[in-house]
């Protein structure tokens, strides 16, 4: 057995087979050329026979999984595979230009992408990234490397360098019990999904994903940072055991409302970015939702989610909540959140880039279409709605128009819409600056630290050599809290903590003490946190 450690960022202990999943190798090879094109044609066509199969298999695990929807996305590829326009570009690559077949399949499929990216159809530009995908596989297939693409049907614990979110998508699965990373960031979205997910998950890990074998057994305690590799029987069937204690001890008193020392509630809300994710248990445990990631619902797919797909979400969130608040922040794509559905360019700087409400403003009726669902199943509950990475009043006054333009509209078509309280987050330096103005046009502020710490303090939140320095109770982040809470005392509306600031006990007392009274976490977080409120804060029975 060898013993490690590693920084746990989603508590939990799991055990089962460890998958390792390699890096994937970046497309830059040098020009080669072949003195044998018949053998490089073979070699073309059998792994594309290779990468026919796994996406079938992709396609039978992710139907079991995540349903018919989200398996199509392989399906298709398949189709792209076998297309004949495809097979033409490389073949005739390998034949006429005499290139190696991996050389054939990365430029063949570049330029069919570069079609697609041309096009003026949206749906059909999407289709570049699929392409994109494919040529990826195939160079994988070429070049040796063992892509494990089937999550296996047992148990099991992924190991990484690092994972990318929509990564992480595509290994969802009810036996995915654990996530090893030897880099990683505890404040990437795929830390957030990972939570949201309730999956527990060890980063900055001492192993290298090609220091490990797969398909040996592992058991991972994240909540003490360790991980185990190759336990021997009876170590693994007390680790099991531990594991069962930890599942039936972690109950906390659920209908407890606490209160600060000037008797204000303390509001525990929670953050996700699924429907899925509103149990009946978070229903109870929670005061509502004080973030729901609407951007999930874009990521892993290809195709744009419509507005009846969006309503129909935002309903089920609004009538699962029973009547308690739901706040929908508009798309926060970008950064570390791709979604290839929207086609997003390539940055330099993608934390710097487009993203948020810079790219909602730019897409109007991307926009719109959210806009309109989120208002339509206002109807149903208790919906507010945030506007993430604003740096001008300007951008959220542009969202007030659009939105009052939006419900006029739906008035128009004959629906009783209520009004949709709109709220301002806090997170770009220049947000704080202009906190007061902010204050006076929303009806709630919701601060990011996440994104406030990695913005001000200029590290990179993924950054895990920087990870000792990113502290979101940095003196600079307090006296930004401090300006915040008292701008919105002032213009008498809430300001919640919604980044990870809001989860760490270590500085929920100043932060009660400074005013804030609602913070919103991972529901993973929430017993913890709970627990910390029980022992430290006065408390009632609800009266319901
Ligand atoms: C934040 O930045 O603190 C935040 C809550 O948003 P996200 O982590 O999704 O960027
Ligand atoms: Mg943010």
């Amino acid at each position: 057995m060898r013993t490690g450690k590693g920084l746990g960022i989603v508590n939990g202990m799991a055990s089962g087979k460890l998958v390792v999943v390699q890096p994937r190798t970046p497309l830059h090879l040098e020009a080669e050329k072949t003195a044998d094109p018949r053998h490089e044609l073979d070699m073309y066509l059998k792994a594309r026979e290779e990468a026919l199969l796994q996406l079938r298999l992709l396609q039978e695990q992710s139907t079991a999984t995540l349903g018919k929807e989200q398996a199509a996305i392989f399906e298709a590829q398949a189709m792209m595979l076998m297309d004949e326009d495809f097979e033409d570009a490389v073949s005739s690559l390998i034949l006429k230009k005499n290139l190696s077949a991996t050389q054939a399949v990365k430029a063949g499929g570049r330029k069919i992408a570069a079609l697609f990216l041309g096009m003026e159809d949206e749906r059909m530009r999407s289709k570049s990234a699929d392409i994109l995908d494919l040529v990826q596989r195939l160079h994988s297939i070429l070049s040796g490397q063992t892509e494990i693409p089937v999550p296996p049907p047992e148990a099991f614990i992924l190991l990484a360098e690092d994972l990318s979110p929509s990564e992480l998508i595509q290994w969802r699965s009810p036996l995915l019990k654990g996530i090893v990373l030897s880099r990683g960031s505890a404040h990437s979205h795929l830390a957030i999904l990972a939570a949201a997910m309730k999956i527990p998950c060890l980063i900055s890990a001492d192993i290298e994903p090609d220091q490990a074998r797969g398909n040996t057994r592992i058991a991972l305690d994240a909540t003490a940072g360790f991980f185990y590799l190759d336990p021997g029987v009876e170590f693994m069937s007390r680790f099991n055991q531990k594991i069962s204690r930890e599942d039936s001890n972690g109950q906390i008193p659920v209908d407890l409302r606490f209160y600060s020392p000037r008797g204000e509630e303390i509001e525990v809300l929670a953050n996700i970015g699924s429907p899925e994710e509103l149990d009946p248990d978070l229903q109870k445990n929670c005061q509502g939702i004080g973030l729901f990631r609407s951007e999930f619902i874009f990521m892993g797919r290809r195709e744009l989610p419509s507005e009846e797909e969006q309503f129909e979400l935002y309903r089920r969130l609004a009538t699962g909540m029973k009547g308690k608040k739901v706040v929908i922040r508009t798309l926060d794509i970008g950064a570390d959140k791709d979604a290839p559905c929207l086609n997003l360019a390539k940055e330099e700087n993608p934390a710097l880039g487009n993203r948020g409400i810079r790219l909602c403003l730019q897409r109007p009726e991307l926009f719109r279409t959210q806009l309109r669902a989120v208002c339509r199943a206002a109807v149903y509950g208790k919906l507010m709605l945030l506007v993430p990475m604003l740096i001008s009043v300007d951008e959220l006054l542009q969202v007030k128009r659009l939105l009052l333009d939006i419900q006029q509209e739906l008035r128009q078509e004959g629906l009783e819409i209520p009004d949709l309280p709109l709220g301002a987050m806090i997170e770009t330096p220049a947000s704080v600056m202009l906190c007061k103005e902010l204050a006076a046009e929303a009806d709630f502020l919701s601060i990011g630290t996440n994104d406030l710490t990695q913005y001000t303090l200029a590290i990179d939140r993924q950054n895990p050599e920087l990870a000792s320095l990113y502290q979101q109770a940095h003196p600079a982040l307090l006296r930004m809290l401090r300006e915040v809470i008292r701008a919105a005392k002032a213009a008498q509306i809430p300001c919640s903590i919604c980044g990870g600031l809001a989860q760490d006990t270590k500085h929920t007392a100043m932060l009660i003490d400074m005013g804030f009274s609602a913070f919103s976490m991972a529901p993973v977080h929430i017993p913890g946190f709970k627990k910390f409120l029980y022992e430290h804060y006065s408390r009632s029975e609800p009266s319901l």
